[in-house]
Order: structure tokens, then C-alpha cells, then sequence
């Protein structure tokens, strides 16, 4: 039997700007627009996940390592400019993909790349090679953050335990 999660219908809906998410009447504009749906039907659908959050139905949208059903979104902002209802589908995603990373379930590019930004203070860390073609090109350097200002905003947002720093 699927429960419901009161919890997390109840974060979903805070999320929800103005209530329209109870609005939905589930027409598919957003899936038929969406280019991840439109590339991988079968592993991600953003009206399916709208359902579930709305309905709190936990184990539909949570999955362990299958998470491309949350994490497929490349919050391109198409299906919200689509809804006819105006649901911002993304404000709802992101609070998704937040509690994903908070049970441990968000993919490992995330933390690799988060991991980047602690350890350097840029989600690319530098590299002679790009640097060197910056200077051929004439483009400025780029200056190096205050790595310890950068740690001390992450620690603040306790992101360095989701990443073990
Ligand atoms: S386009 Fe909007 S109203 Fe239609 S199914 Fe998607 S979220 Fe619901
Ligand atoms: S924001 Fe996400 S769900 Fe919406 S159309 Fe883009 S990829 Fe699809």
C-alpha cells in the first residue's frame, strides 16, 4: 500500500506559490514541452512528479540511486512558462532535488562539482591550460576567491557534511 508523506506534501505546497499546484488538472502541457521527457520518456515526466508531490506519495518520487525521475531536470523553465494553471514546476523540483542531496540520493556529479567549489571557491577549478589560452586570447585573469570565505558560507549551509569536508 503507498502512504502518503503529509510531511512532504506539506513542504511541496509551502513551495507552491499562491496554491495552484491544487489546481492542476493534470492536462500534460509540461510533458509534452519538456526535452528531457521528450528524450527519455520512460524515466522522467514532470506532470507524473507534480501528481506525486501533490498527492505525497514518498516512494513514487523517491527512489535511492534511480533518481534521473528528480534529477533528469535541467530546470530549463519550459513547463513553467507552458502551465496554464501557472505552476512554477521548478520552485516545486528544486525542493525536491533539496531533500534528495539531504538523504544522501543526490548524484555524484553534484557533490563532485560542490566538492570543487568548497576546496577552490569555483565550480571549475583553474587549470595552467585554460589560463594560458585566457592570456593568448587577451582576457583578463581570473582572480582567485577567498577560499576560506567561500568554506565559511558553505559550512554555514552545513553543505560540507553532505560532502564530508
Ligand atoms: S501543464 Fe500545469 S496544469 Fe498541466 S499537467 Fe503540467 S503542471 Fe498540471
Ligand atoms: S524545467 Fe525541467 S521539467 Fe520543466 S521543461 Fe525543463 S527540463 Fe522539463
Amino acid at each position: 500500500m503507498v502512504m502518503i508523506d503529509y510531511e512532504l506534501k506539506k513542504k511541496v505546497m509551502d513551495a507552491n506559490i499562491h496554491d495552484a499546484l491544487k489546481y492542476c488538472y493534470q492536462c500534460n502541457r509540461c510533458t509534452d514541452v519538456c526535452p528531457v521527457a521528450d528524450l527519455a520518456p520512460n524515466r522522467y515526466n514532470p506532470r507524473d512528479l507534480i501528481l506525486n508531490s501533490f498527492l505525497g506519495l514518498r516512494e513514487n518520487i523517491f527512489r535511492g540511486d534511480d533518481n534521473f525521475n528528480i534529477w533528469g531536470c535541467t530546470m530549463c523553465d519550459t513547463c513553467d512558462e507552458i502551465c496554464p494553471q501557472k505552476i512554477e514546476l521548478t520552485g516545486i523540483f528544486t525542493v525536491l532535488k533539496n531533500m534528495s542531496i539531504a538523504m544522501g540520493e543526490g548524484p555524484e556529479y553534484y557533490t563532485i562539482q560542490a566538492s570543487a567549489i568548497y576546496d577552490s571557491g569555483k565550480a571549475i577549478p583553474p587549470q595552467p591550460a585554460i589560463e594560458r589560452r585566457r592570456e593568448q586570447l587577451g582576457l583578463p585573469k581570473v582572480e582567485t576567491p577567498n577560499i576560506e570565505e567561500v568554506k565559511t558560507i558553505l559550512n554555514e549551509t552545513k553543505l560540507n557534511k553532505i560532502i564530508n569536508k
